[in-house]
């Protein structure tokens, strides 16, 4: 057979035409149907998982489903200006954020726009929403505390910077409050903060704004915020958004704070957008990857080694238990996925214990090995004495007559708690902590009222300021109680609560 010259011609122009057309089915495809913030898509061949496509009137959508006949996408911009029949186009990128210091004091959306009414970010940088966490080799122990300026968590719950510590209770039972005091804490320890909101109203945002910056706090932290009027899908990119630009400052040897309040209403926004996107539902009809979903955002928490800047990101998740219940389906998975909680108690709250702390059922599993040697002296047999003080409580419910030893250890108790409590917004520096707890734990308090306790306390340490300043200074330098000191301390004690 011979085969002309002009003929071959024609089949490769031919070919090419084809070419082009199967390019063109690639790359484009066609709303079925649109609605809740999913749409479903037919084309889109070669469309990538977590891939940014393109609708009309510019909104974007992120790839989520990869059917046989469909793609299933989630919608980052207003849904009611798409509907069916509208073409959409692959971009090739993932979703990406803007990353870097002009970031800060500002008020962003969850895909780094600004909703504070300040004007655009000019940022120079942006990241994806999801990266792979540092491995083992780029990682070292945490060995930097990281002072949340409560009390109660610095000297029972120490917690490191690199560290997760999980915020758990009941609704109004304070969770926001110690993330925002631990917030405020950071103003003099070099510490960027990251405050994300999710599925919160917009009105408890815009007050927790106004907290932070009557507290002088917005000079180093950035809010990330999709409310509970705002679609799924933003409320699910939200946390990863805020991950992305905590990674930046973490590359840069920086210490980082981000806070996730909370992950409940994250996992139901992703059952949410599950569900409309048609997967399967799995226990408390949560999809199946949920625990994937917070496990991998919370692993790019890390404290990085030397070689690779030495940064640190702390992040502070919170979950919302129904009365109590931590054994359901969420809890129990973040729990597992964190390195300790923060439990706290509506009866402790609202017997006015605030805040209201669980100590028994609350642990920092690797946070002890940075806390600071004065803070370590005071507190080391805190939690047993609050451990003996509850159990005897109820049997002294009964009480008639009590034992000599039985009645201190409760009296003990009751002061102890009574110390632990703290006001909203009002972070005690760590030399004040260990001054409370060694005037607590040295029984120098037991012939006051519990209700003067506080004011007492507040009196006495800015006395030891005035008298012993050096003292101060060096426990504030050095973090650690020498016996001197401890002597001192006493002898400060003996004269002032006699
Ligand atoms: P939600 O479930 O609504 O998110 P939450 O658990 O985050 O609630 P917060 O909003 O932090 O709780 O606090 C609930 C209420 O308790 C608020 O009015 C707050 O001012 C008050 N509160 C929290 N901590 C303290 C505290 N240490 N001292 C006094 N009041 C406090
Ligand atoms: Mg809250």
């Amino acid at each position: 057979m011979k085969i002309k010259p002009n003929e071959i011609s024609a089949l490769i122009k031919a070919q090419i035409k084809e070419y082009e057309h199967e390019l063109q089915l690639d790359d484009v495809g066609t709303v079925m149907s649109v609605g809740d913030g999913i749409a479903l898509i037919y084309g889109l061949d070669k469309a990538m998982l977590g891939e940014l496509i393109l609708f009309p009137h510019d909104v974007y959508g992120m790839v989520q489903n990869l059917e046989p006949d469909n793609v299933g996408a989630v919608l980052l911009g207003n849904d009611k200006l798409i509907k069916e029949g509208d073409t959409v186009k692959r971009t090739g990128r993932v979703l990406e954020v803007p990353v870097g210091d002009e970031l800060i004091g500002r008020v962003v959306n969850a895909i780094g726009l600004p909703i504070d009414g300040l004007g655009e970010i000019k940022t120079t940088k942006t990241r994806p929403i999801e990266r792979i966490a540092p491995g083992v080799m780029k990682r070292e122990p945490v060995n930097q505390p990281l002072q949340t300026g409560i009390i109660a968590i610095d000297s029972m719950i120490p917690i490191g910077r690199g560290q997760r510590e999980l915020i758990i209770g009941d609704r109004q039972t304070g969770k926001t409050a110690i993330a925002i005091d631990t917030i405020i804490n950071q103003k003099e320890e070099n510490v960027l903060c990251i405050y994300v909101a999710i599925g919160q109203k917009q009105s408890s945002v815009a007050n927790i704004v106004e907290r932070l910056k009557d507290a002088g706090a917005l000079s180093y932290t950035t809010i990330v915020s999709a409310t509970a009027s705002e679609l799924a899908p933003l409320q699910m990119v939200a946390p990863f958004a805020g991950a992305a630009m905590a990674e930046e400052w973490l590359e840069q040897g920086k210490d980082v704070l981000i806070v996730y309040d909370d992950l409940s209403k994250h996992a139901v926004a992703y059952r949410t957008l599950s569900l409309l996107l048609r997967r399967s539902p799995g226990r408390e009809a949560y999809p199946g990857d949920i625990f994937y979903l917070h496990s991998r955002l919370l692993e790019r928490a890390c404290k990085l080694n030397k070689d690779n800047g030495g940064g640190s990101i702390t992040a502070l998740p919170i979950i919302e238990t129904q009365a109590g219940d931590r054994s359901a389906y969420i809890p129990t998975n973040v729990i597992s996925i964190t390195d300790g909680q923060i439990f706290l108690q509506a009866d402790l709250f609202n017997a006015g214990q605030r805040p209201a702390i669980d100590s028994g059922q609350s642990v920092s599993r690797v946070g002890g090995k940075a806390q600071i040697q004065a803070m370590r002296k005071v507190a080391g047999s805190l939690k047993i004495d609050l451990a003996n003080y509850r159990e005897l409580q109820s049997f002294a419910q009964f009480g008639s007559d009590l034992d000599a030893s039985t009645r201190k250890t409760l009296e003990h108790g009751q002061i102890l708690m009574e110390v632990l409590k703290q006001p909203q917004y009002k972070p005690y520096e760590v030399e004040q902590q260990v001054y409370y707890l060694f005037v607590a734990q040295n029984d120098y308090l037991v012939n006051l009222a519990l209700n003067e306790i506080h004011e007492k306390l507040l009196e006495g340490y800015n006395n030891l300021k005035v008298s012993n300043a050096g003292l101060v200074k060096e426990l504030k330098k050095t973090k650690t109680l020498s016996d001197k000191n401890i002597e001192a301390l006493h002898k400060h004690c003996k004269d002032f609560y006699k």
